[in-house]
């Protein structure tokens, strides 16, 4: 019974049956996102899963081992979250998706009742490039970051991880090659993405879980225009824009943005991989872009910054030790509405626990409220205004 338990009835996506499991390919993919307003390029809608109806542009908050680190589920709710991250690659090394499927999949493992997306490890393969064995047609072999065995991916394992996972959005495993790699190298590794998507697109998912393909190619339109024709044609429930934010410069990266996402259908939501500042978030919706993900709130966190309306704060800076405002003036988080950025500078420089979580639930709210006032704008018809204002506050006051 592994991975087709059935879900509780309050669960049920409109298209499963009284079992829980929808009959692939027996819907209309078009019904799992709908577009309510388009302002230029930037779109707001909403995209339906087996786990609830998520609201977009949407920021997934990252949940790489079916956690938010230092954040309660309860939480991650309260602070609007509809949607978060997970990651078939280190889900299959630790705890291992077979117990995650017995203890009832990754919903029931981590206590979340919202949509889950999991990424596939193509990331994590070829973004640790001093792991990375060798890339063949059919799979991938690799050293694991857990232990240092050598471990093989093939796109059929990363279906079934996920498909155990019971995620409600599974990624293809594709070929994320870093920001400069030689043009036959990314031109490989667009012919393999495709072919490992045609490889995972009819194979068994989870009750109601959606597939999405990855667009590849990097900054070269040629190869980006051929990576998404070739995936658009075998007719995903959506589409990652992979391969960009690798480490390139921003403004071809804007740019390659703009045309990845001109070359993918107006119906189906689209995912940036891996973007989470304020302006990154920003300059991708107004491209079009309905998804995206990012360690930044949580990470910054760790280093003992906050992200504001007014810029970035560190709080290690000797000016905040006697200030006694909150870190974000208006921003209803835990954090800002009982503790001062004095307390939470002290929090931080002597190391303890609760000044991280504070600061991780202030960034997570800070981008989700910023996420959600952009999708308010989209539907108002004010999004590029309201952005450059946005974008000019949060570059801080003129020195
Ligand atoms: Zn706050």
């Amino acid at each position: 019974m592994r991975g087709s338990r059935a879900l509780p009835a309050r669960d049920l996506p409109r298209w499963a049956n009284e079992n829980g499991v929808a009959p692939v390919y027996a819907r209309p993919v078009s019904e799992s996102f709908t577009i309510t307003a388009r302002d230029g390029a930037a779109r707001a809608g909403v995209l339906r899963t087996a786990h609830g109806e998520v609201r977009t542009p949407a920021f997934m908050p990252v949940g790489t081992k079916a956690t938010v680190k230092s954040v309660d589920p309860d939480e991650l709710h309260a602070l609007g979250a509809e949607i978060v991250l997970g990651n078939a690659y280190h889900l299959h090394f630790r705890p291992g998706e077979e117990l995650v499927a017995e203890l009832g999949g990754l919903h029931a493992f981590m206590g979340w009742d919202g949509a889950i997306l999991t990424d596939s490890g193509g990331f994590q393969v070829f973004s640790l490039r001093d792991t990375l064995l060798a890339t063949d047609d059919d799979g991938v072999t690799f050293r694991s970051v857990y232990d240092g065995t050598s471990e093989r991916f093939t796109p059929e394992l990363s279906a079934r991880v996920q498909e155990l996972l019971a995620s409600d959005v599974a990624m293809c495993l594709d070929i994320c090659p870093p920001a400069g790699v030689p043009r036959p190298e990314l031109e490989e590794a667009v012919r393999r993405t495709t072919a490992w998507a045609e490889r995972q697109r009819d194979l068994p998912r989870a009750a109601g879980q959606l597939r999405f393909a990855i667009t590849q190619g990097g900054l070269d339109g040629e190869l980006r225009r051929r990576s998404s024709v070739e995936l658009v044609a075998l007719d995903f429930d959506g589409y990652g824009i992979g391969g960009l934010s690798v480490g390139e410069h921003r403004e071809p990266m804007f740019q390659a943005t703009t045309e990845a996402a001109s070359f993918l259908p107006e119906e189906k939501p689209r995912y940036f991989m891996g973007i989470g500042d304020p302006e990154g978030v920003l300059e991708v919706v107004a491209r079009g872009v309905d998804m995206f993900d990012c360690v930044l709130p949580t990470r910054t966190a760790r280093t003992g910054s906050a992200l504001t309306s007014e810029g970035r704060l560190n709080l290690r800076n000797a000016r905040f030790a006697a200030d006694e405002r909150p870190l974000d003036d208006g921003c209803p988080c835990p954090a800002c509405s009982r503790f001062s950025r004095a307390y939470i500078r002290h929090l931080v420089n002597q190391q303890e626990i609760l000044g991280l979580r504070l600061l991780s639930l202030h960034n997570l709210r800070f981008l989700l409220d910023l996420v959600a006032a952009a999708r308010q704008a989209i539907e108002r018809g004010e999004f590029l205004t309201w952005k450059d204002e946005a974008l000019r506050r949060a570059k801080g006051p003129d020195e």
